[in-house]
């Protein structure tokens, strides 16, 4: 079976009114790996980076059961880093900086002991490394992936190319809406289904996710916390948290998909606790099961008719 995990890893710089963490352990593979890593191991890394990503970051990664065999480390090259700001309300963010640095020349290359994993999870990188991965897998069962806005305007030919070989996307509510051109969101899900997804989760930020298949539109709300220290890798911990449920129970029901969205939304609730991957380290799958179960108890209503 095998779940590969492919998307940035670098070192983040984010001011948040509270605090101010600087080259923080961060990048898209690596929220994804670790939130997924509590479900079910060893999860497949595939990506890069340079001398200078210290040692201790590489051996969390392995003391969460991530196989590193696809971590490619360029000697002499610089790791990808990112700076971020948000504001007072936590869901506005502006990008300070990105360096893609050895990213820039990355060629995603799967080691052949990760070619035949069935679950696949494409973290938000170029649509055309995207697909370049796709293109050495065996026989992938469930491809899910993420993009962002900077691949919509800039790559689009290559991301509606990717789009027509990946069974879930997820993406945010402003996303969602460039891509289709539609500023109502169920519009624009019947759209983007037809790209290519059968699956497609939009999601809200602080107002939680939608998940939206063939006859299913599941609504599931944001976790309600008090303390939201930093948001950055919300996203991808969904989608670790997300295919990283699917994986151990192996069930792609509707039912299984919507269990996903609220493990991914757990996975997400612990990440924003703390700064960086803080909230992702010291966990353990009782605590990701009560959260779920959190979620049960805030949505449950009885019909009083
Ligand atoms: P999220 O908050 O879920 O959007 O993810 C934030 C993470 O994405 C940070 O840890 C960044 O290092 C990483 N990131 C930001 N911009 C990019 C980019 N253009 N390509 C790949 N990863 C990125």
């Amino acid at each position: 079976m095998g779940l590969l995990i492919v998307g940035s890893l670098g070192l983040d710089t984010v001011t948040t009114p509270f605090d101010k963490v600087e080259d923080a352990l961060g990048g898209s593979a690596t929220y994804i790996s670790l939130a997924a890593s509590y479900f079910s191991g060893p999860v497949r890394l595939v990506g890069v980076v340079g001398s200078d990503f210290p040692e201790e970051y590489i051996r969390l990664l392995g003391d969460h059961n991530v196989d590193l065999e696809g971590l490619q480390k360029i000697e002499g090259g610089k790791t990808f880093r990112w700076g971020g700001k948000y504001h007072y309300d936590l869901n506005v963010r502006d990008t300070l900086f990105t360096e893609l640095n050895v990213f820039e020349s990355f060629d995603p290359i799967i080691p052949e002991s990760f070619r035949k994993s069935k679950y696949v999870c494409l973290g938000n990188i170029d649509p055309t490394l995207q697909l370049k991965v796709l293109d050495q897998m065996d026989d992938p069962q469930f491809i899910v992936c993420d993009t962002m806005n900077y691949w919509i305007e800039g790559k689009k030919d290559e991301l509606l190319e990717l789009l027509k070989k990946v069974h879930v996307l997820i993406i945010n509510d402003s996303e969602a809406r460039l891509l289709a051109h539609e500023p109502n969101l169920i519009k624009a899900s019947k759209m983007i289904r037809k790209l290519g997804p059968d699956v497609l989760i939009i999601k809200k930020g602080e107002h939680g996710a939608m998940l939206f298949t063939d006859n299913t539109i599941f609504s599931a709300p944001a976790y309600p916390m008090e303390t939201i220290f930093d948001p950055t890798g919300a996203g991808d911990s969904f989608a670790g948290g997300f295919i990283g449920y699917l994986f151990k129970s192996r069930d792609l029901s509707p039912n299984s998909l919507k269990a996903a969205v609220i493990y991914g939304s757990s996975m997400a609730s612990f990440c924003v606790e703390k700064f960086s991957t803080k909230g992702l380290e010291d966990l353990s799958y009782l605590q990701v099961q009560d959260r779920f179960r959190g979620f049960l108890n805030i949505t449950k209503f009885n019909d009083t008719e």
